[in-house]
């Protein structure tokens, strides 16, 4: 079990059941994620099955409904969730964020009832991996200058356009995508892989978040139909409120590194100095080393 220290007394704040998720999310990153994330780091591929394995363990869509497959928790054990993860990496983080906030998250809040029982019980189990297309080439703080255009076409619509550095976008099944309609309003639109017009490739070469795969969205006179757009929302509220939704979770991440970087460091001194480590088994690694 790794321990960790408690200086401010976070831990007095907790419940018993919040103390419970991050002890079985910790168990879960040092047993499962931690071993493999120096290799594929280095070799800048993912974990194979991540998404599967972050599903078992209860990580994905944690504030979720237990009726669309999530665990219905709170927000502050969501955010515990993704400190541990971050401890472990910060592409594991980001997976999970991107399902949880920025897909799973508009599909609840936006999505028609059909469309939240077809993707959420799958995205929440890990089944499915999901990506969020906002970024575009000309447009990446400033979201509101977005180019991809979702034209009627009879019965649907046509998106034309393209997204870059969109984490997961290689290897996502479903790929929640922001779009201007012909009335120059924000709707939110499901594509699915597979579909004729849809590529992502991938990019390479990144000089950080190497565990994690990021790519383009690329559309190209893709067919969509009414059933794939989020109905319940027409404005920038929609890609803004995910983003909201992924800060807070980003912000607990960001704790979670900080963490991690402190007890690298206090193991580094203490066995450099021959003396007893009161966070063992935490065990310093030259991956941690190079996290500082
Ligand atoms: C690894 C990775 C994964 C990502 N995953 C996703 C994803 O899943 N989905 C997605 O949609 N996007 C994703 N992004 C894109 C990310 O959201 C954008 O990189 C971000 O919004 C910044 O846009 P930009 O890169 O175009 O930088 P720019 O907007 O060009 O900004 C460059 C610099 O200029 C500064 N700047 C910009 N505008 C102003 C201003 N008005 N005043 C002062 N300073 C300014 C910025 O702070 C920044 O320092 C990802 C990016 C990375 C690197």
């Amino acid at each position: 079990m790794r321990i960790t220290t408690d200086y401010y007394e976070i831990d007095d704040l907790l419940s018993a059941d919040q103390l419970l998720i991050r002890q079985s999310i910790r168990d879960f990153v040092s047993k499962e994620l931690e071993p493999p994330i120096e290799d594929c780091a280095q070799a800048h591929t993912e974990i194979p099955d991540l998404m599967k394995k972050l599903g078992k363990a209860g990580a994905l869509g944690s504030f979720i409904p237990s009726a669309y497959g999530g665990a219905g928790l709170d927000q502050l054990s969501y955010g515990l969730i993704m400190q541990e993860l971050e401890m472990g990496d910060s592409a594991i983080r980001s997976a999970a964020s991107v399902q949880s906030s920025l897909v799973m998250y508009p599909i609840f809040a936006f999505g028609s009832e059909e469309q939240k029982r077809k993707f959420l019980p799958k995205l929440a189990s890990g089944e499915l991996v999901g990506s969020f297309g906002l970024t575009e080439p000309n447009h990446g703080s400033d979201p509101a200058g977005m180019e991809t255009r979702l034209t009627k076409d009879g019965k649907g619509y046509r998106l034309n356009g393209s997204k870059l550095w969109i984490t997961n976008a290689p290897t996502c099944d479903v790929a929640v995508v922001w779009a201007r309609d012909d009335s120059k309003k924000v709707r939110g639109v499901l594509v699915e892989r597979g579909m004729d017009g849809f590529s992502t490739p991938e990019t390479l070469h990144k000089w950080s978040l190497r565990a994690s795969r990021t790519g383009e969205l690329v559309f190209d006179e893709l067919y969509i139909s009414e059933e794939n757009i989020l109905p319940e929302v027409n404005s920038m509220r929609g890609p803004l409120s995910c983003l909201n939704s992924a800060r807070y979770g980003i912000s607990w991440g960001a704790i979670g590194a900080a963490i991690d970087c402190y007890q690298t460091a206090l193991s580094y001194s203490l066995i450099a100095n021959n003396l007893e480590n009161p966070l063992l088994p935490f065990n310093f690694s030259k991956r941690n080393w190079q996290k500082c």
